[in-house]
Parts: C-alpha cells; structure tokens; sequence
C-alpha cells in the first residue's frame, strides 16, 4: 500500500474497532483457543465480550477457555450488540463459512478471517484502544549460513555470494531497538540460515527471554531437521517454553533423514513443544532465468498488494517491508531501495502510527524493488515444485 494519508490511515478503522462490543470466533478450533489467549494476553477482554460459534454439542458444554460456546442457531437467532465475527478455520473451509454467513448477518457485522484478524485489526484495535504498538510477528536471522542448498530457498541460499553473519551484540541491539518501540508481540521467530548452527544462539535466546519476554507471546525457532540441537539447548527449550518448528526434508536429504528421526526422539525425551512441518510442495518465488513483464508503479503497488505476504524481518535495526525482498538484497539478486525499511534508531514516540502502517504494508513507494521479479507469496503464486530440492551452484537450474 503507498501512503495517502501516513499516520492516520487507520483512523476509522481503529474508531469502528473500538465501538465493537462483542467478537465471535466461528470454529471452537485450536485457531480460536490462541486467539483468545492473545486477546486475554493483550487485555482486551476489558473491551471485548469474547463468545465461540460451533455446531458440536460437546464443545458447547464444555466452553473453550473460559467463552461461552453457542450453536450456530442460537449464534443467528441471538441479538448481536457491535459485534464482528472471526472466522477460525483454514482457507479451505472459509469459503463454505462464508456462504452460510451470507445473508444471515445484519450489514454492519463484519467478518474477518483469523489471519486478517490476527495481522490487521488486532494491531490497529491495540494502537487505538491502548495506544499502544502490536506486531502480529517479526523474523530476524543471525545468519544466513545454511548447511543445505535449496534450490528454491526464500531465503535465496545458493545466491548469495557473501553470507551475513550478525555479532551476537549487533543482534542484542537489533533486539533492544525493537522492543523500544513494540509493546508487544504475537510471534517472535528466530530463523536463518539454519540458526542451529550459529555459534551464539543459546546466549541471544537468553537474553530476549531475560529483557524481553514478557512482551512476546510466542518465542520460536525454526530449524531445517537436519542439525542435531545439544542436550543444553533442548533442555533450555523446554524450560523456557521455546517453540520449535522442524521442518521435516527426509525425502528430499534421504542422507540426513536419520538426523531429523533422532531430533525428534530428542525432543520428544526433553519435551521440547515442537511442529513437525512436514510440506508436500514448496512455491517457487524466484527463478533466475525466468523473465518479467515491465509493470507501471500502478502495477507494480497493485501486485505488491495483492500479493498479501505478511511476513516482515528485522536486520541492522531495520523493519523490512517484505522480508523476502530484504533475503533478495542479501542474497544480490535484487538492490532493495530505502523506503523499503523502517529505521528503528530514529523511532520516536510520535512515530507510533507510521510504525504500525508500515508493518501492515504501508511505505512510501507502495512496493519493493524485488517486486519487479518476484512471482509473489504463496497465496497469489502459481509456479510450485517439490520442497527442498538441492541445487549445486554451478549447475543450470
Ligand atoms: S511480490 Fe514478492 S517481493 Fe513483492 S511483496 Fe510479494 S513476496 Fe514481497
């Protein structure tokens, strides 16, 4: 989005959230319980009278967390006072929520999907309601050092040419910059690069959780299955409640497949809460030789916001607009230009507005320079392969 109006561009959208009395969550799902953990966390249940929609009676005696569970009849039958309604369910099962929806609700119920939810108009109620800075979640890399070579890496892996390898004070004070200015946040994740395998990683997760963790709701890790974690670090992931996605590459690194079986056991033994992210196809963002229409700047911000990613990075106490876009500046691919960052060292009181226009896509330009060869995020992309396939260097893809 390019800024019409930098500062204010949420101001009716924040004043209707705040006259909003009721929010319903429609799926009693897992979804819907860490939705209503978040808004417990982030007091809002001060404003919000929360309630779960779902049609099994089981779920409708037994309450989710504390909210009343109504049937989908005495949902539609019942007065609605200011209310807004939260779908909770995949994509898949949206649409079908959706239809049934349609019709049945007075016109100024609004519906939103639990990622709009989570990513918009959480943070703008937050900043209105509380003038106060929600970031629905924040990636930062200690390194871009992989020990795989994925072809179609998003984090460009076999492009880049000089790894960026942060100091573990470069990295405090990343952090420091950060939560100076976010009062909280939803999902805070450490990623890479493979971060197992940097050297600092257990003395920086021991410092955001010694500064900071009272302002993160989620602190997570992500690892590529195929570096051994030591005992002293799973173990500090279990007392400290770190959440470990494993992505799980066994068929495309047969070689390390015993690796990845063996992290699991151990995690399993440490109890470490973990993922297992197994994916059956990976989107392809950038194909080198694939070549690109020339798009006007209409296009070009017509794409960057159809593409909807919401995924953002921190790096040298800078927000990336797209954290894609900053991987593909590291990488070379693609020099990112400087409207594409928030610059935390500058961050003013007064800047609080702009800083959450910004990480919900706002800048002045309204797209990244990576755009322009970029086949976009997963919703919009059509090009899809095979996850993690290796590449070596000097290979033609
Ligand atoms: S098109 Fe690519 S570079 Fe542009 S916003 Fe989407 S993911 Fe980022």
């Amino acid at each position: 989005m390019k800024w019409k109006n930098k500062g204010h561009e949420f101001d009716e959208t924040g004043r209707a959230l705040q006259e909003k009395k009721e929010v319903y969550l429609y799926g009693a799902v897992p979804i819907a319980q860490d939705l209503i953990k978040l808004m417990e966390w982030l007091h809002l249940g001060i404003n919000w009278e929360v309630y779960v929609v779902d049609r099994d009676p089981a779920k409708q005696k037994n309450g989710l967390c504390g909210c009343e569970v109504l049937s989908p009849e005495a949902f539609f039958n019942r007065e609605k006072k200011d209310a807004l309604v939260v779908i909770c369910t995949s994509f898949a099962v949206e649409k079908e929520i959706r239809e049934l929806l349609k019709g049945r609700l007075a016109e100024d119920i609004p519906v939103y999907s639990h990622m709009t939810f989570l990513y918009e108009q959480l943070p703008i109620y937050f900043l209105y309601a509380h003038d106060k800075v929600f970031f629905p979640s924040e990636n930062m890399l200690p390194s871009t050092i992989c020990n795989l070579n994925c072809r179609d890496c998003l984090n460009f892996t076999p492009y880049i040419k000089k790894h960026h390898v942060a100091s573990l004070e470069e990295l405090k004070r990343n952090v420091d910059l950060f939560f100076k200015a976010v009062d909280r946040i939803y999902l805070f994740q450490i990623t890479g690069g493979e971060p197992l395998l940097y050297k600092d990683l257990q003395s920086l997760l021991e410092y955001i959780d010694q500064n900071y963790r009272s302002q993160i709701f989620r602190l997570e890790l992500v690892t590529n299955g195929t570096v051994m974690p030591s005992d002293s670090l799973c173990a500090y992931f279990k007392d400290k409640n770190i959440h470990i996605v494993l992505d799980d590459y066994r068929r495309a690194v047969p070689e390390r497949a015993h690796v990845h079986e063996r992290i699991r056991e151990k995690f399993s033994e440490f109890q470490v809460s973990y993922l297992d992210n197994y994916v059956g196809k990976w989107f392809r963002m950038y194909i080198p030789q694939q070549e690109h229409p020339v798009l006007s700047e209409e296009e070009l911000i017509r794409k960057f916001d159809v593409c909807g990613t919401p995924w953002c990075s921190l790096r040298d106490g800078k927000l990336s607009l797209c954290n894609y876009s900053m991987y593909a500046d590291t990488a070379g691919i693609c020099r990112a230009s400087e409207d594409e960052f928030f610059d935390l060292s500058r961050y003013q009181e007064s800047d609080k507005k702009a800083l959450v226009e910004f990480r919900l896509r706002y800048s002045q330009k309204g797209y990244t320079e990576f755009c322009k060869q970029c086949n976009t995020w997963e919703k919009e992309n059509v090009c899809w392969c095979d996850p993690a396939i290796q590449y070596e260097k000097e290979k033609e893809v």
